[in-house]
């Protein structure tokens, strides 16, 4: 099982491909998309969690292997990975391989997030590389990836957490930031994101 959070504002082509591509690679059962309801090291969203994660439905709607998990929805206060994943694990029991999806950026700031060395507790990393983004050579991150990096993706399979895979996907550079800043320039961003999202999105007059 995987689950890849993010604040998904709005869900885009770089993330449905990635996971879709971690789906086959990785012989996931299926992966959840987690919109972050409040991010605690960013800025407010440009739209409401519930709107965020409407679009992701739409956009997973009709994928059995992707799913939108709304339980940070469901919280009150900031949104800690951490407190996601321990209910995840209540859920899915100790002996089930569950995996956290992140881009490299999101790795990049790990030891600012909540409990961040907990998190190989309760799952593996997978850290997809994304296009304009390198992981670090040196400092606590490069230690941490290289005290725990798994050789391969049978590695995820062999225990229920505990190990990070980098893995590389078909590069995407596709942002929600361009996407936003097309919307509010008036331009379009048609085929960076499905249709369904752009059509909620004009419905909803979002990101003008
Ligand atoms: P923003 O531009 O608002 O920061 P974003 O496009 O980075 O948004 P997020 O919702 O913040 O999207 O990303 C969620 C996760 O998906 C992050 O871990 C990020 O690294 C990853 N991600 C986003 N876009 C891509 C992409 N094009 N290719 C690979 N990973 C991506």
């Amino acid at each position: 099982m995987g689950v890849f959070g993010g604040t998904f504002d709005p869900v885009h082509y770089g993330h449905l491909r990635s996971a879709l591509e971690l789906v086959e690679r990785l012989q996931l059962q299926q992966l959840r998309l987690m919109p972050c309801a409040t991010p605690p090291h960013r800025g407010q969203p440009a739209c409401s969690a519930h709107h965020r994660a409407a679009m992701v439905e739409l956009a997973v709607a009709g994928e059995p292997r992707l799913a939108c998990d709304r339980r940070e929805l469901q919280r009150t206060g900031a949104s800690y990975t951490i407190d996601s994943l321990k209910a995840l694990r209540a859920e899915l029991g100790d002996t089930l391989s569950l995996g956290l999806v992140m881009g490299c950026d999101a790795v990049l700031g790990i030891t600012s997030w909540h409990r961040w060395q907990e998190l190989l507790d309760y799952a593996h990393v997978v850290v997809m590389a994304r296009p304009g983004w390198q992981l670090p050579a040196h400092g606590p991150v490069a230690q941490w990836l290289r005290d725990h990096q798994l050789a391969d993706a049978a590695g995820l399979h062999q225990r229920a957490a505990g190990g990070i895979l980098v893995v590389k996907l078909r590069p995407l550079a596709i942002s929600s930031t361009e996407i936003r800043e097309l919307l509010a320039a008036g331009r379009s961003p048609r085929y960076l994101l499905p249709q369904v999202v752009l059509d909620y999105i004009q419905a909803h007059n979002l990101y003008h």
